[in-house]
């Protein structure tokens, strides 16, 4: 058996593979300078250009630019009008933001349990969670896979509940043949460079609803109620705060180079199957690593490709598997911990571990390895030699 690299062996690779990485060219570079050239850095004819780009690709009928996915799913809590006594289910197995759009609102996150096998949110124990003050589900695509919108949609439905999509792994993902960004009432998307489309940071909201749309044009440009060109074709000075906003604006600059980004991401989102799919064939293979569950109605993004390692097939904890890997010069990671696992929520609202015992259990276990468009096919090999090299080493 081969020694592994944590043991002194030869790594698998020479240098680092990231877990995920951007891809820009020239034509980039090319649509930020000819902003770069122009008059508007910010607040320019480029944002409403990329916001309406942006619907078009999604389905959805409106798209609001803002400066981050964090900003995207915190307008969008704004635009639902969450405050201080409204609880929002969430799933915990997420990024932090899912949540802190709710407390930065004033509102209480609920923490929902996932299903073992697709970690995504479980519509039944999310409908276990409504009370009298409930507003609203966050879903979220976990690692690019969309949820059950039907069946979310139908639990918000009888409980009169708005259901917020958190997208920021599924851009470019759909379910029954519709896009992802058209299937909840708002959807929130991020550009930060892991995701699928880049602009340095910045995020998208889209939504069916033009009056939505309108109210978080207001909120991303600090609760005024006309912008500076607007109040520059009206000769105008005077401006109006009607509400409580914040400046996350999305600048030209970068709404060109989203937009450039764009016009790439079908063939981003097929090589990213397809990295996926050569994956999921050579693990079907090693015991004691599980690729996650796929439904059959999904058309998965794969912003992720995530497996569980099955810990009693191994005489390590995946600690040590992780250390393993990043030896071996695979740049691993792990999506996520459980949101009500962190501190700040365990003091703010009394979590606890037992709260949401799979996703604990599955957290214990994941293992995200690297998927980017640009990875070649011996980048992918580099991934299965080196995991079928570790799990092998730790069998039992
Ligand atoms: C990336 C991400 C966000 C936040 O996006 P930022 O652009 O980094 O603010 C929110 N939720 C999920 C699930 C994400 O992956």
């Amino acid at each position: 058996m081969p020694i592994l690299a944590i043991d002194g062996g030869t790594p698998v690779r020479k240098r680092l593979l990231p877990y995920g990485r951007q891809s820009l060219d020239e034509s980039d570079v090319a649509a930020v300078t000819a902003v770069l050239r122009g008059d508007w850095l910010t607040t320019g004819p480029k944002v409403a250009e990329f916001e309406q780009t942006f619907a078009k690709a999604v389905g959805a009928r409106e798209a609001v630019a803002v400066s981050s996915g964090t900003a995207a799913l915190h307008a969008a809590i704004f635009a639902l009008g969450v405050g201080p006594g409204d609880e929002v289910i969430v799933p915990t197995l997420t990024f932090a933001a899912s949540a802190n759009c709710v407390t930065y609102q004033g509102g209480r996150p609920v923490f929902a349990d996932v299903d073992p096998d697709t970690l995504l949110l479980d519509p039944g124990k999310a409908e276990m969670l409504v009370t009298p003050r409930t507003r609203a589900i966050v879903a979220v695509d976990y690692a690019g896979q969309p949820c059950d919108y039907d069946a979310l949609a139908a639990v918000a439905r009888r409980h009169n509940l708005a259901l917020v999509a958190d997208a920021c792994h599924a851009l470019g993902g759909s379910y029954k043949g519709r896009s992802v960004g058209s299937l909840a009432d708002l959807s929130a998307f991020s550009f930060h460079p892991v995701k699928h489309v880049t602009t340095g940071e910045g995020g998208m909201v889209t939504t069916g609803d033009p009056g939505r749309a309108g109210r978080m044009r207001v909120f991303r440009n600090h609760g005024i109620t006309t912008d500076h060109r607007q109040r520059e074709s009206a000769g105008s000075w005077c401006y109006e705060m009607a509400e409580l906003g914040y400046n996350y604006r999305l600048t030209d600059i970068q709404c060109a180079l989203g937009m450039s980004q764009l016009a790439r991401l079908p063939a981003w989102i097929a090589r990213r199957r397809q990295i996926a799919s050569a994956y999921n064939r050579a693990f079907a293979d090693v015991p004691g690593v599980i690729p996650l569950g796929i439904r059959p109605d999904v058309g998965h993004a794969y912003h992720l490709y995530v497996v569980q390692l099955q810990l009693e097939r191994l005489k390590v904890d995946r600690a040590r598997i992780f250390a393993a890997l990043r030896a071996e010069n695979i740049g691993v990671n792990v999506h996520y911990v459980p949101v009500h696992l962190h501190p700040y929520y365990r003091r703010r609202f009394g979590t606890k571990p037992g709260d949401c015992p799979v996703a604990e259990r599955a957290y214990e276990r994941l293992l995200t390895l690297p998927l980017f468009p640009a990875m070649a096919d011996g980048d992918m090999e580099d991934v299965v030699s080196a995991l079928t090299k570790v799990v092998e080493a730790y069998r039992q």
